[in-house]
């Protein structure tokens, strides 16, 4: 079997509530809960949920943009969860962000050419002529015109600023992509320009990827695996035919029966998610979807399920499935 490019084992991260003038503590936010997983080379594990519920949390400690509460984070094999600053800038290398604005990921006073030209000079890789021309390779390869590489951002359309974010996450050759609801501020026809060009680059270079979504539509097409995520957790996880055909956890359900039905004739699946996410600094005791689940009973208030393997590589989180 190939070693993982990542592998995440039960990462968690805690935010201090503190109030008041003498920043009393008030409570803990439990943002990031146990969560594992890990992601092949050449693969692409789609994580959806809705918001709040710590995906972007989970993108942004797997970086070491904030530092985990606890758990490990393996790079190609390598524990990179205590690295220093110093210590973890060659790994950075390996791994990319790509945010979901790019508008406000991308400076105003660069042009293009310079945004993307900016981490081969940061990391020493290339200066000068040999820069310029391995920005141009980028551009063309996220489908971009060279002239337009001294236009600045506010010259390009959403899909076009997204693509310049992503040719600067491709400039040192990174192994992980994580893309941080990447098309979710795009119109629905550029997201799917967005996903193939990501798809492509994958197929290109190889590279793996950790796409974060709040709705399931958006990974179905580029998730080799799903995993989903509420307050939290992983509740399930699964290939992506199983988790869409054969969905086990009830949130897992609802989330599927949000995703709009592409045949008008066919009947669109009873919407069965009610309310909205619970506080994670009071989360409900037990299982803490209980709240919002259709098919709850008296142990779903105190017990916690585990994530537990129902069938193969499909895993999932609930007492009753
Ligand atoms: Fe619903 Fe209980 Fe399963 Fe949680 S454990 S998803 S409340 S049935």
């Amino acid at each position: 079997m190939t070693a993982p490019v990542l592998e995440v084992t039960d990462l968690r991260k805690h935010f201090t509530v503190r109030k008041g003038l003498m920043r009393r503590r008030v409570g803990q936010v439990f943002a990031v809960d146990g969560v594992s997983f890990t992601i092949a080379p050449g693969e692409t594990l789609g994580l959806v949920g809705e918001s709040g519920c710590g995906k972007s949390t989970v993108a942004r400690t797997v970086m070491r943009l904030i530092e985990p509460s606890a758990g490990s984070i393996k790079l190609g094999g390598t524990d990179v969860t205590r690295l220093s600053r110093r210590e973890m800038r060659p790994f950075r290398r390996q791994m990319q962000m790509i945010f979901q604005d790019p508008f406000s990921s991308l400076n105003p006073r660069m042009t293009a050419g310079q945004i993307v030209a900016e981490p081969l000079l940061v990391h020493g890789v290339a200066t000068g002529k040999a820069a310029e021309e391995r920005a141009e390779a980028l551009f063309a390869q996220v489908g971009l015109r060279t002239g337009q590489m001294r236009n600045y951002p506010h010259q390009f359309s959403g899909g076009q600023r997204q693509r310049i974010s992503i040719a600067r996450a491709l400039a040192l050759g990174p192994k992980l992509i994580i893309g941080d609801e990447p098309v979710s501020a795009l119109d629905v026809s550029i997201q799917a320009q967005v996903i193939n060009l990501l798809a492509d680059l994958q197929k290109a270079h190889g590279l793996s990827y950790l796409f974060i979504a709040h709705d399931l539509a958006v990974v179905e097409h580029i998730s080799h695996r799903v995993a989903v995520m509420y307050l939290g957790r992983i509740v399930e996880i699964a290939d992506k035919t199983t988790l869409f055909q054969r969905p086990l956890h009830p949130y897992t359900e609802a989330l599927l029966a949000a995703v709009p039905v592409p045949d008008p004739k066919l009947k669109r699946r009873r919407n069965l998610l009610d309310g909205d996410v619970p506080s994670p600094l009071n989360p409900p005791p037990g299982c803490a979807f209980h709240t919002r689940c259709p098919i709850a009973e008296a142990r779903c208030r105190s017990e916690t399920p585990l994530l537990h393997q129902a069938a193969g590589d499909h895993h999932v989180a609930c007492h009753l499935r």
